[in-house]
């Protein structure tokens, strides 16, 4: 156990107060309570024309300004909200096609200095069991993960000077150096406390995929009281994690906001407000992916049942949808916090990147356990990863486990100019087929290969050339002959 004073000087000396003060403009961050309140104010009770000629610049793949996002949120007419569905799941096909993205967690380390109130892993949780994997447990876990099919993962961490960027960096090594069978781990994401310029250069160098921070809450009062102390107490140095990210040469950056923890249009705002910025900084290249979880039961954590800011069903799906319309080229995550059907429900609007078969327990994936003592929170869809597969497929979507566009470069502004002129799927369509006949192959369950093979032939038959039908035909041949990580 540290003593405060060990964790206030490791505080110091990890947050450089000049990598915060680098990105204000006249000493202020780009979150303006002030000017958010207002521009939801302005625009309250949108007329019909209005909303549909916001949803047309969507269909467009453009960025929505403040005030048509804040105009989207105020929209009260249900029939509109239909239509917007349909927008969203429209623009979702338009740019990443009928793919789906897959991915599991891995939760490394629950040792933390802060105290999210809202979080499980808080340091003031006496409840719940400490533990940080070694890294031959990191390899039996990977193993595990491999052997059900995966092929991407988010490595989680807490905050604590023992999960500091060299343990991370040395787990993204285990992680990618780990094999089982004929599988391997090709994308390792990272959700992990906020770090300096340096820091995330170390993660560069080691191949790391997305980092991933988000800010919870972008309402400054509510953020200092839920997180009163610890290294996450600095409001500054976490809203610019990301822009320090960009800086270090970490390409794709995934943002989010916690739902549940304040008013949920001002959460929007704050998004598309941290869109904006990182878009203005660097070159038009915004965040890789949105996150837009929601706060889940945790043990011995009565705040996640009392806020009073907690978002229905419906509303959710609606903010979803804001999102999606707001930042149309953007990928967007949902994940298994989400009980089945809200998730059948909420894919359709857009959602890009879902994980399934996970389990978040510490060490959880090799013994096969549940122990929600040792769980950030608790998980709402635990079915396993063939049944979600093949549950997608029956609806005509089709698992991606591709990850060649980040080994041939297709990141930050490369990515984000195919995104934004909506050829993503082009390129992706192939890798994913390609991928899935692999799954099929390898892992899936008899019932989940017939609904697959169909679908394959039907997105074969759908791609836009015969050279392109024929190329991919091969490559599929190849793959049944024994060959593996094929991609265009
Ligand atoms: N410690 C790092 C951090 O806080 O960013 C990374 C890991 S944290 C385990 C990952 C995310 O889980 C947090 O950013 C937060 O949004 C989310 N989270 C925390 N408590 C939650 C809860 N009770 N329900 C749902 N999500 C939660
Ligand atoms: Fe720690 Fe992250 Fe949980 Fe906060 S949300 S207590 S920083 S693990």
């Amino acid at each position: 156990m540290l003593t405060k004073n060990e964790i206030d000087k490791w505080i110091e000396s990890v947050i450089k107060p000049e990598q915060i003060e680098k990105y204000l403009e006249n000493g202020r961050d780009f979150i303006d309570d002030h000017f958010i309140y207002e521009t939801l104010m302005a625009n309250k009770n949108p007329d019909k024309s209005r909303i549909r000629e916001i949803i047309s610049k969507s269909l467009e793949l453009n960025r929505l300004e403040p005030e048509e996002t804040a105009a989207l949120l105020n929209c009260e007419d249900e029939e509109l909200w239909e239509e917007m569905f349909e927008a969203g799941g429209k623009i979702k096909e338009k740019v990443y096609g009928r793919r789906i993205v897959f991915f599991a967690p891995l939760y490394v380390s629950n040792y933390c200095v802060n105290s999210c109130v809202y979080c499980g892993f808080r340091t003031e949780n006496e409840k719940t069991v400490r533990k940080q994997l070694t890294m031959e447990e990191v390899e039996a876990e990977v193993k595990a993960l491999i052997s059900k099919g995966h092929k991407r993962l988010i490595v989680v961490f807490g905050e604590h000077p023992l999960s500091d960027v060299h343990f991370i960096a040395k787990t993204l090594n285990t992680v990618y150096n780990t094999k089982e069978g004929r599988g391997e781990i090709r994308r390792c994401n990272v959700n992990a406390a906020p770090m300096s310029i340096e820091d995330l250069e170390i993660l560069r160098d080691v191949g790391i995929g997305t980092f991933q921070v988000f800010q919870e809450t972008y309402h400054h009062e509510t953020y200092r009281k839920l997180h009163p102390r610890g290294i996450k107490a600095n409001y500054g140095w976490r809203l610019y994690a990301l822009h320090r990210a960009m800086d270090a040469g970490v390409d794709d950056v995934g943002i989010g906001a916690l739902f549940g923890l304040y008013d949920p249009k001002f959460e929007v705002m704050g998004l598309l407000m941290h869109t904006i910025d990182l878009e203005k900084r660097f070159g038009g290249v915004g965040p890789h992916t949105i996150s837009f979880p929601r706060l889940e039961p945790a043990s011995n954590t009565p705040f996640t049942r009392q806020s009073k800011y907690l978002v229905d069903d419906k509303t959710f799906k609606k903010l979803v949808t804001v999102i999606r319309l707001s930042v149309p080229y953007t990928g967007m995550i949902l994940t298994a916090r989400e009980r089945a059907e809200v998730r059948r429900d909420v894919i359709p609007v857009g959602v890009t990147q879902i994980d399934a078969g996970s389990n978040i327990g510490i060490g959880a994936y090799s013994t096969d356990t549940v122990d929600h003592d040792r769980q950030q929170f608790i998980l709402g869809d635990t079915r396993g990863l063939d049944e979600v597969i093949r549950e997608m497929a029956e609806n005509g979507r089709i698992t991606s486990f591709c990850t060649a566009g980040y080994r041939c470069g297709r990141t930050g502004d490369y990515f984000m100019d195919i995104a934004k002129k909506g050829k993503v799927h082009h390129l992706c369509m192939p890798n994913a087929i390609l991928t899935f006949k692999e799954y099929l192959l390898d892992y899936a369950s008899e019932e989940t290969k017939m609904v697959g093979e169909k679908l394959i032939e039907k997105e074969l038959e759908a791609l836009p050339s015969e050279s392109l039908k024929n190329t991919v035909r091969e490559m599929l041949k190849r793959i049944e002959n024994g060959e593996r990580d094929l991609f265009l």
